[in-house]
């Protein structure tokens, strides 16, 4: 199954300043990696910054107008701490959602199965009308409102293996109409606190795991409760919240997942899509900020979405 990378060299232009960990560097070394085999093959696409409306399907006006005009001249603007705020931002952001967007199209018109969208700002901990947690804006919600709209998708499980709750996607998927499963496997108790599975609901699951649960209690969770609940669902299009962050060498997750976690974990949700979604999977970069363990992480991601055909 053909699999095309979706990326623009605007998100090295975002700045986080001195030692923040989502760093530009991120995105080097991830382009480093796709420059070697089998990935220098991969087709990889430059998407446009998104428009207006793309961002309007998760996010209220005045928020998206106070990034913009926060958005400094020259510098680095510390926006609460957690969200820094640069000259090429803004590009950045819009590219990323942009990302999304054009990776649906790609994939609903048949240009390709399988999307892997590496961008900066990362985007699960977005809500309608705040920054969080490094993120801007909602890219994985957007794409999925996207694809529900334009090509009327009616089925998509996003799933996110992230260290981190993906409290945004969590709260648009809670506030939506039922027609979006959203999982979450996250570390708890670790920030922001949330996604406790006392508050699942039938479109919204989440699933803890203690600090330093390693493989083998991961996979087991994946084994009963995210297979089963995807499977049942049977989406239309599986959507990837892939963050590596509960990678062992992550400094700040603590989950000791490897590099093999990853691939495990994509090539079961790469049968799952072969089954119901006839294969489409769109993968969206959110964390992981060991730079060594970010470009294995991604290697074994994406070795398993362009073989598990
Ligand atoms: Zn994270």
């Amino acid at each position: 199954m053909k699999t095309t990378i979706y990326t623009h060299e605007s998100g090295l232009t975002h700045d986080t300043g001195e030692a923040h960990p989502e760093r530009a560097d991120r995105l080097r070394v991830i382009y480093d990696l796709l420059d070697t085999p089998p990935f220098d093959t991969l087709p990889r696409v430059k998407p446009p910054p998104a428009e207006m409306d793309h961002l309007l399907l998760a996010h209220i006006p005045d928020y998206i107008e106070t990034v913009e005009n926060m958005i400094p001249p020259m510098g680095v603007v510390d926006w609460g701490g957690e969200v820094m705020l640069s000259p090429g931002t803004w590009e950045s952001a819009l590219r990323a959602v942009g990302a999304g967007c054009l990776a649906v199209d790609d994939i609903f018109q048949n240009k390709t199965t399988r999307a892997f969208c590496a961008v900066r700002p990362p985007g699960h901990h977005a809500l309608p009308d705040r920054a969080m947690g490094f993120c801007l804006f909602n890219n994985i919600f957007i794409a999925a409102r996207h694809a529900q709209i334009s090509y009327g998708v009616k089925k998509i499980a996003i799933i996110d293996f992230d260290v981190h709750h993906g409290n945004g996607t969590d709260h648009m998927t809670r506030s939506h109409d039922g027609s979006i499963l959203f999982i979450s496997t996250h570390q708890y108790p670790l920030w922001p606190m949330s996604g406790h599975p006392d508050d699942n609901e039938d479109s919204v699951q989440n699933w803890i795991l203690p600090p330093e649960s390693g493989s083998e209690i991961f996979r087991k969770l994946y084994e009963t409760h995210v297979f089963p609940a995807v499977k049942d669902y049977a989406p239309d299009l599986i959507m990837i919240s892939a963050g590596f962050d509960a990678h062992q060498d992550d400094p700040l997750g603590g989950l000791n997942l490897t590099a093999d976690d990853f691939e495990w974990v994509t090539r079961h949700l790469c049968t799952l899509a072969n089954l119901t979604a006839q294969g489409r999977i769109l993968s969206m970069l959110e964390g992981g900020y060991d730079l060594n363990a970010l470009r294995e992480s991604v290697s074994a991601h994406l070795r398993a979405l362009i073989s598990s055909g």
